[in-house]
């Protein structure tokens, strides 16, 4: 349960901040998760309603911004949408490619009350 482990974790961070802030609970909190950081969006969704009961995260309004994965061919220095890290660049077709963005995972803001 890989997303559980990341919802809890997200629910410390909140706590933490609340906390931090001497302020009450959390009333929006954005994240940016992307295509190729292994997370599976529907899961934590779904895992969400449950991690976040009595927590500061609660009645959080909760934004997700999904990144697409995109890669930089190292050959033709080209930038394209990858779906998986290993896809290879579509004008030359190697595979070693640097990831420009996709693996995010990470608390983008937390609008604390
Ligand atoms: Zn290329």
């Amino acid at each position: 349960m890989h997303e559980l482990t990341i919802t809890l974790s997200i629910v410390n961070i909140a706590e933490e901040e609340v906390r931090k802030a001497s302020a009450q609970k959390v009333e929006e909190i954005e994240m940016e998760i992307g295509q190729l950081s292994g997370v599976e969006v529907d899961s934590l969704e779904f895992l969400w309603e449950e991690a976040v009961r009595s927590s500061v995260l609660e009645s959080a309004e909760r934004k997700i911004y999904h990144i697409p994965g995109k890669a930089r061919c190292m050959e033709c220095d080209i930038e394209f949408e990858i779906e998986q890290i290993f896809d290879p660049c579509p004008k030359c077709q190697q595979y070693f490619n640097d990831i420009v963005a996709g693996k995010e995972l990470r608390i983008k803001s937390l609008t604390v009350t």
